[in-house]
C-alpha cells in the first residue's frame, strides 16, 4: 500500500487560458505514463465535451502521475465563479495547489476567486509563471503581481514565501531562474515534492472518507471521490455512509478505484492520503462520509451552494 508520504495532492488554479491543459498533458507525458504507441488524441483535462462547447473547463477531474517514486495526484479546479460549491470540494482533497499565470497576461480577476479559497484552507501555493517562451514575456513583473495578490488576499507569511517556477508548458520545460531555459520539466517536480506537503492522517485508525465529488459512468453508474482522510480502505469491506441529517446506511465496498494517469483503474485497497473512487453506492452524495462501521464518526459537511451559472465578479 502507498505510504502517504509518497503521496502529494495538487489541485491547479489558472485562469481559462494560462495553460493548464498544455501543462497536464506535458507532464504526464515526462512522467513516462504514456506507453510508446498510446495515442493522446485528446486532450486530457478538456476531454468533456460540455466542456469543449464551452470552450471553459467547468468539471472537475483527477488525474495522477508518477515522480521518482511518489504518486502525484493532479485535481482539476474550475477557472471561474463557482458551480456547486465544486471549487471548494476540489480544494479539500488536495494539499497544495498550483497557481499557474501566463507571463504575459498575469494575474486575472477570475483566480483571485479560487486563490482565495485556497490560501484560506491553508494550501501551499507553488507560482508557475508559464508562457515565458512569449516574445512579450514579462516573468518578473508578473511575479509581483502575483505576490501583490497575495498579499491582497491575506497570504500568510509562508504563504507569500511560496516558491516560484518558470514554464514553457508548450516546450514541455520548467526553470527556477526566469533568465535560462530548462531542458524538461524536472524542476518543477522536484518543487512540487518539495514545496507541497504530503496528506497527513492515520494509516493504522478507522476509514474515514469525504465524498467531495460525483463522478458517473454509464457502465458503473454513480461513483464517489475523495480522498482517505484516515485509516485504509479494502475493496469488499463493510462500511457505513454518514448523511447529513446524522442517519447511517450500511454498505458494502465492492468496486473501489485510484486514479491512474488518465484513467480509473480498480484497486483492491488504499490508503490514507490517497483520492479514491468507490461505484456501486447508488445514493452516496456528496458531503456524506464513508466510515469503518465500529467507529462512526463524520467529517464535516460541505455546504453546496447553489449552481451560480453567472460571473460574481
Ligand atoms: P487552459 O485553458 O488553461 O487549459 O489552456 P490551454 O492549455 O488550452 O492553453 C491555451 C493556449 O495557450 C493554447 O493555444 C496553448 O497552445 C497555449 N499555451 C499553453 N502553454 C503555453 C506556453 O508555455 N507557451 C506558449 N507560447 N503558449 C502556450
Amino acid at each position: 500500500m502507498l505510504n502517504q508520504k509518497n503521496i502529494r495532492n495538487i489541485a491547479i488554479i489558472a485562469h481559462v487560458d494560462h495553460g493548464k491543459t498544455t501543462l497536464v498533458d506535458a507532464m504526464l507525458k515526462q512522467s513516462g505514463i504514456f506507453r510508446e504507441n498510446q495515442e493522446v488524441e485528446e486532450r486530457i483535462m478538456d476531454s468533456n465535451d460540455l466542456e469543449r462547447e464551452r470552450g471553459i473547463t467547468i468539471l472537475a477531474k483527477n488525474t495522477s502521475l508518477h515522480y521518482e517514486n511518489v504518486k502525484i495526484n493532479i485535481i482539476d479546479t474550475p477557472g471561474h465563479a463557482d458551480f456547486g460549491g465544486e471549487v471548494e470540494r476540489s480544494l479539500k482533497m488536495a494539499n497544495g495547489v498550483l497557481l499557474l499565470v501566463d507571463a504575459f497576461e498575469g494575474c486575472m480577476p477570475q483566480t483571485r476567486f479560487v486563490l482565495k479559497k485556497a490560501l484560506d484552507l491553508q494550501l501551499a501555493p507553488v507560482i508557475v509563471i508559464n508562457k515565458v517562451d512569449r516574445p512579450m514575456a514579462r516573468p518578473l513583473e508578473v511575479v509581483d503581481e502575483v505576490l501583490e495578490l497575495l498579499l491582497d488576499l491575506g497570504a500568510s507569511d509562508e504563504q507569500l514565501d511560496s516558491p516560484v517556477v518558470y514554464a514553457s508548458a508548450k516546450d514541455g520545460w520548467a526553470s527556477l531562474d526566469p533568465e535560462e531555459e530548462g531542458a524538461d520539466l524536472k524542476p518543477l517536480f522536484d518543487t512540487i515534492l518539495s514545496a507541497i506537503p504530503h496528506p497527513e492522517g492515520d494509516m493504522d485508525g478507522d476509514l474515514q472518507l469525504l465524498v467531495s465529488n460525483i463522478d458517473y459512468d454509464g457502465y458503473t453508474g454513480r461513483i464517489a471521490v475523495g480522498r482517505i482522510d484516515r485509516g485504509q480502505i479494502h475493496s469488499g469491506d463493510q462500511a457505513v455512509i454518514c448523511r447529513k441529517n446524522g442517519t447511517t446506511t450500511s454498505i458494502k465496498l465492492s468496486n473501489l478505484y485510484v486514479f491512474q494517469d488518465l484513467q480509473r483503474i480498480a484497486v483492491e485497497e488504499a490508503g490514507v492520503g490517497d483520492i479514491v473512487a468507490v461505484s456501486g453506492i447508488k445514493d452516496i452524495n456528496i458531503g456524506e462520509t464513508i466510515c469503518c462501521p465500529s467507529n462512526i464518526e463524520p467529517l464535516p459537511f460541505v455546504e453546496i451552494d447553489e449552481p451560480v451559472l453567472s460571473m460574481t465578479f
